[in-house]
């Protein structure tokens, strides 16, 4: 457990937190460091301002003399505020955020120097591309690649750069990021939306968005104690640890009290947040010790993607602040809950009516039932791409494990609305409350309940109300990835229907038939059961859906002909692009395990084994100096070397094969052959090696063995 001499507590500043935070005057210090629509108009000329707010809203073009005039009034803004520099802020394919900051100094001639911001640097940014991954996207000769102002997403400054969220493609025009497929996604599923929604005589709506609040859960644990271990620090899992002898089983972390120092923690990250407009809501300590969750609340999906982001760049440096880490990996400890993130997503118009909401009269209730069932139709047909969407090599540790969900696509809708959908499609009586015919257009729905008793937190994609949650998605990953997919399939099922609807003759009954055809062909995903059992995952087979059960199962799904086709036809992804992406993801996996491995081997040789030979070396002095006297009993000091001269032994054996599984994974031909490899091979010979490890740990002095201990890691913050 805790030992105080090894890991002396850190001391934080004498300090009340909670009155200097109570003299705070939230409302004002919200987005005070966010270049928004108020500040714009305060800012700006007015023909300046209403150009800008054309370009958007409409994505019309941006002038180059307005340009100029917003950059000189970002930069005189951001410098008021303390900042000496600018930077393109974008999303490369790492998953983090890439930043190349310039300073806003000028020579003005006189050996002085004056602050300046032009329009070009605003709009443009060419940072050298080749060190990001392109997935063979652009050739080394053509190195540039090009950053371009996303004006759907307002600059922030933090750390004293003003920080402009671009996109950014090769010179080619290809994207070498998550933010394009994101914005096209959203492109796709406006376009495909506003269809439908003019053929229920809605002429209003100009656009329509995605919205989405992402849940976002991580562990906190003492910073000396994460220093300590080189797997945290180069891999954000631990590779070796034995069981703690209190792990999550009494339930008694979740909702509980926090901490001073999480407090602490998540007080300031709030505020930092808030300053960057985004909206931190909620906050809770989750199921495993050591572990916590954030929820904003939602908003556009582009902005939420940023704000996300933005989110988890300063859980990791606020932590730091105050002598903690902040881990972020799906699966930082074996035995307790891993991480995820929920994502909570809805389709709404830009007059801000959510198309999820059931509504009341029959008219609004005919068109949610449309898109209700567009999503359906959508999440049975891309299964495959969902599943996708969240597969990593970290990930691969939750999905199916018990503690998340299966890797097994399926929507929870609830059984009120299972059963009006069984009604629908049958034609008879809708029987719960009510008895009557349900016709669409005509009928109103009966009401049903929000959140109905079951939360069903075991689906995997459940309809909660009046949006659904996502919840595969790992802790770790920008949720663009999902949203991209999560936009394009149901574009695509609009897409279908709007083909269908438009050259009908009898609105309501080519409605009612679309509905009830849809619900007959997908019924299948439906699952409103415990998706956590045995008998799903037989079930789910007969019902003929997908269970991928590991990255390398899934990802090749992505380049399909049916899943380039999609992606082709609605402009999201080209097929350059898909291939690029496949092979950065896959190479990403094989080199998430490579280096846990080598990771291993390093603490093994260099921590491990020293640690064994120290304590053996130990006992068998003790052991000959009692033997000399002749009097004493031996038998502990034999026990001890004996268990621990057999692990070591074992320990060897492991760590050889290991090395030679890396060794033999250059062999392999091609991505697909050498993921496997590393899953199958370098992944089980890991396994082993840990086991070993594992076991010497319970028999090695505490005072040897070199890694602060599951318990030390999971209780460290006191
Ligand atoms: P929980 O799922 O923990 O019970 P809620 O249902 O209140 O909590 O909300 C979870 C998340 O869903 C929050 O981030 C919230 O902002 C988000 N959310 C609510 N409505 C929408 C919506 N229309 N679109 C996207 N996200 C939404
Ligand atoms: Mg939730």
């Amino acid at each position: 457990m805790w030992d105080e001499r090894r890991y002396p507590a850190v001391r934080l500043p004498e300090w009340n937190y909670c009155e200097v935070f109570m003299m705070k005057d939230i409302p004002k210090l919200f987005g005070s460091l966010v270049f928004n629509d108020t500040v714009m108009q305060e800012r700006l000329p007015k023909d300046i301002y209403r150009d800008l707010k054309k370009t958007i809203q409409q994505g019309t073009h941006l002038e180059h003399d307005v340009a100029n005039v917003v950059a000189n009034a970002m930069k005189d803004w951001a410098v008021e505020k303390g900042a000496t520099h600018f930077t393109h802020w974008f999303q490369p394919m790492t998953g983090i955020t890439a930043q190349k900051h310039d300073s806003f100094i000028s020579p003005s001639g006189d050996g002085k120097i004056i602050m300046e911001f032009s329009g070009k640097e605003l709009v443009r940014g060419e940072p050298d591309a080749s060190s990001f991954p392109s997935g063979g996207l652009r050739a080394t000769f053509e190195a540039r690649g090009y950053t371009v102002w996303d004006i759907t997403s307002y600059a922030f400054i933090t750390d004293g750069t003003l920080c402009i969220p671009t996109a950014f493609c090769s010179y080619s025009g290809e994207a070498l990021d998550k933010k394009t497929p994101l914005l096209r996604s959203m492109q796709a599923l406006s376009t495909q939306a506003l269809r439908i929604l003019k053929l229920f005589g809605n002429a209003s709506a100009q656009r329509v968005i995605t919205t989405v609040g992402p849940e976002q859960e991580y562990f906190l644990i003492d910073k000396e104690m994460y220093l300590k271990r080189p797997d945290l620090v180069y891999t954000g899992r631990t590779l070796f640890g034995a069981r703690p002898p209190k792990g999550q089983e009494l339930d008694d972390h979740y909702f509980g009290s926090l901490k001073p120092r999480v407090s602490a923690f998540m007080r300031e990250l709030e505020e930092e947040l808030w300053k960057l407009g985004v909206y931190a809501k909620t906050k809770h300590n989750e199921v495993a010790p050591a572990q916590h969750e954030l929820a904003p609340i939602f908003t556009t999906t582009n902005i939420a993607s940023d704000h996300n982001q933005l989110t988890m760049e300063l859980m990791k440096s606020i932590a730091n602040r105050h002598g903690l880490a902040c881990l972020l990996h799906e699966k930082p400890f074996a035995g307790v809950n891993g991480s995820g993130k929920h994502n909570n997503w809805s389709i709404s118009t830009d007059t801000g009516i959510n198309l999820l909401e059931p509504g009341e009269t029959p008219h609004e209730n005919a068109q949610f039932l449309l898109f209700l069932v567009a999503v359906i139709k959508a999440v049975d047909d891309y299964q495959d791409l969902l599943r996708v969407s969240v597969a990593s090599a970290g990930n691969d540790h939750r999905l199916g494990a018990n503690e998340a969900p299966p890797a097994i696509v399926s929507v929870f809708l609830g059984d009120e609305l299972t059963e009006i959908l069984e009604a629908l499609e049958s034609g008879a009586d809708y029987h719960n409350k009510e008895k009557h015919q349900m016709e669409i257009g005509v009928t109103a729905l009966p009401h049903f309940p929000k959140d109905t008793t079951d939360r069903n937190r075991t689906s995997p994609f459940a309809f909660t109300g009046n949006k659904f949650e996502f919840r595969m998605l790992g802790s770790t990953v920008s949720i663009a990835g999902a949203n991209i997919i999560l936009n394009t399939i149901v574009a695509e099922s609009l897409c279908r229907y709007a083909d269908i609807l438009e050259k009908g003759t009898s609105f309501n009954d080519d409605l009612h038939a679309l509905i009830v055809d849809t619900i007959k062909q997908h019924k299948r995903i439906i699952f409103n059961g415990n998706n956590y059992t045995d008998e799903w995952v037989i079930e789910a087979e007969k019902r003929g859906l997908l269970n991928l059960k590991t990255t390398v199962e899934a990802r090749p799904k992505f380049i399909e002909p049916k899943n380039i086709a999609l992606f082709t036809k609605h402009k999201v992804y080209t097929e350059a692009e898909i291939h690029s992406r496949y092979e950065i993801q896959m190479e990403s996996y094989c080199k998430t395990i490579h280096i846990e491995a080598l990771t291993m081997i390093d603490i093994v040789k260099g921590e491990i084994m020293p640690a064994c030979i120290d304590y053996q070396n130990e006992l068998a002095e003790l052991l000959g100096r009692k033997k000399a006297c002749g009097e004493y009993d031996v038998s502990l000091e034999e026990h001890l070397l004996s268990n621990i001269a057999r692990l070591s032994s074992c320990l060897l054996k492991k760590l050889i094969a290991l090395e030679n599984a890396i060794l033999e994974s250059k062999e392999q031909q091609n991505v697909l052959a050498r993921a496997r490899f590393y899953r199958d091979k370098v992944f089980g010979a890991m396994s082993e090696l840990r086991l070993i490890v594992d076991e010497l740990e319970t028999f090695v002095a505490r005072k040897h063995w070199p890694l602060p201990t599951y318990a030390e890691l999971l209780y460290s913050v006191v």
